[in-house]
């Protein structure tokens, strides 16, 4: 469980006033005497796209800590108010060069605290246009069959490829 009134958040962000933490609903939180303010831990929320080409499952080389060397599917962290088909697009377009359209939600991953995103959201995605190359923080890009894949960063990732493998809708 994580802490629902952490103490480092110490001002309002609204007024500027100092917080307190109280009881708001079931929770305690930390809050606003002057102007009512309450600070929610929000949940980090991720997205990520699978692409299956001819068998092959697209993965971009991680040029960054943590995990860097290894193997990912893009992906990337959602702004405040944008749709999360938007954000998977775009990721994929600027780790890959590749232009796909998000196909379906495989399924919605929760992640203990403190490991990336909270939330994880994995897409399906096609292809339809672009060519591959690497850009942003992605080292390199390459299709690769499910026997030979190279090694996989993040326990979701690895999760996500095996729940792709074993549904074989695209393979
Ligand atoms: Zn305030």
């Amino acid at each position: 469980m994580t802490n629902s009134a952490p103490e480092n958040i110490q001002f309002c962000s609204h007024c500027g006033a100092p917080l307190i933490t109280r009881q708001v609903g079931d929770k305690p939180r930390r809050a606003c005497p002057e102007c009512g303010f309450v600070h929610f831990t929000d949940p980090k929320v991720g997205v990520g796209v699978l692409l299956v080409q001819d068998g092959k499952i697209l993965l971009i080389q991680r040029r960054a800590e943590p995990e860097r060397g290894k193997w990912s599917i893009p992906a990337g962290y959602l702004d405040a108010g944008e749709d999360p088909r938007v954000t998977a697009v775009r990721e994929t377009a600027e780790e890959t060069g590749l232009e796909v359209v998000i196909e379906r939600l495989v399924d919605v991953f929760h992640n203990p605290p403190g490991q990336g995103a909270s939330i994880f959201l994995l897409f399906e995605a096609g292809l339809v246009g672009g060519e591959a190359q690497a850009g942003d923080d992605a080292a390199a890009v390459g299709f690769f069959s499910p026997d030979d894949l190279p090694e996989i960063a993040f326990a979701s990732t690895r999760e996500a490829i095996k729940l792709l493998l074993q549904d074989g809708s695209s393979l």
